[in-house]
């Protein structure tokens, strides 16, 4: 199969770009011939992310997502060091479960904060540029919890299906501006936020993917780049489930 660039010229800005599903997504763009702008707390392994990537011109970013302030000023560091941004991938999200009845404030914030609230930051920080351009992709990723909900999870489902409103919202507000929203939502990801899954735990799950595996972070990174891209021109507003048929109706 030949390789295409068809994002060639182009800057995404990846949220959690560099681990896991966001690293994956970051390799699957800067394929495509997008410039990535790897954005996470930790900037020294951002910078790892940006430096192992395809191509040139990629860059990373120390920003806390849930602070709307930083989010502000990350989006005007790429604009004026990588260029216009046409492509936001809003992937940074986290877990702190536990019961309702023992679930913490802070648990409850800080997984709303930073899971829906850091999307709408970057969302917000983007939109202005997007709008004058007439131009724009956003993908959140979401997750089947959203869809399902589950037990013990009750913040990060909440988040989850909140970014899914927030997806449609936003994709019915700009999707005259020739802006889409979409969201993919993905099953049981190999990466580090499922490595404590316990191997009975891993193998109960398994029965309940018609699949019969786990997925990795590539399986979510070639839907990611097509929703980006622009064989998706003329959808906005969807969820799409990246699950191995696990949530098929
Ligand atoms: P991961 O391996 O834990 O990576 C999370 C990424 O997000 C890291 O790059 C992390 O970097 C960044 N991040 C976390 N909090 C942040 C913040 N406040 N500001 C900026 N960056 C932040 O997670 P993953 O499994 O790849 O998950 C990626 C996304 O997919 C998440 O939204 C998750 O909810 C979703 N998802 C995952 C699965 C799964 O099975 N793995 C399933 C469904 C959905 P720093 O720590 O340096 O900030």
């Amino acid at each position: 199969m030949t390789e295409t660039s068809e994002l060639a010229g182009t800057v995404a800005i990846v949220t959690g770009g560099s681990r896991g599903i966001g690293l994956g997504i970051s390799h699957e763009l800067a394929r495509a011939g997008a410039r990535i702008a790897v954005v996470a707390r930790d900037g020294e392994r951002a910078e790892a992310a940006a430096a192992e990537l395809a191509g040139e011109g990629h860059a990373a970013y120390s920003c806390d997502i849930a602070d709307s302030r930083a989010c502000r000023k990350t989006v005007s560091a790429v604009e004026s060091g990588q260029g216009p941004v046409a492509i936001l991938v809003n992937n940074a999200g986290i877990t702190r479960d536990n019961i309702v009845l023992r679930m913490r404030d802070d648990d409850w914030s800080g997984v709303i904060d930073t899971n829906l609230g850091g999307a709408f930051n970057m969302i917000r920080g983007v939109a202005r540029g997007m709008m004058k351009r007439r131009a724009g992709s956003i993908v959140n990723v979401t997750s089947v919890i959203g869809l399902m909900g589950n037990a013990g999870q009750a913040n990060y489902a909440a988040s989850k299906a909140g970014l899914h409103g927030l997806t449609k919202s936003v994709a019915r507000e700009l999707a005259t501006r020739n802006i889409r929203c979409n969201a993919v939502a993905p099953g049981f990801i190999r990466t580090d936020m499922t490595a404590d899954l316990a191997e009975a735990r891993v193998a109960e799950l398994k029965d309940r993917i018609p699949a019969g595996r786990l997925g990795n972070p590539e399986d979510v990174a070639g839907v990611v780049r097509f929703l980006a891209g622009p064989a998706a021109g003329y959808i906005t507003g969807q969820i799409i489930a990246v699950d191995g048929g696990m949530t098929m109706q």
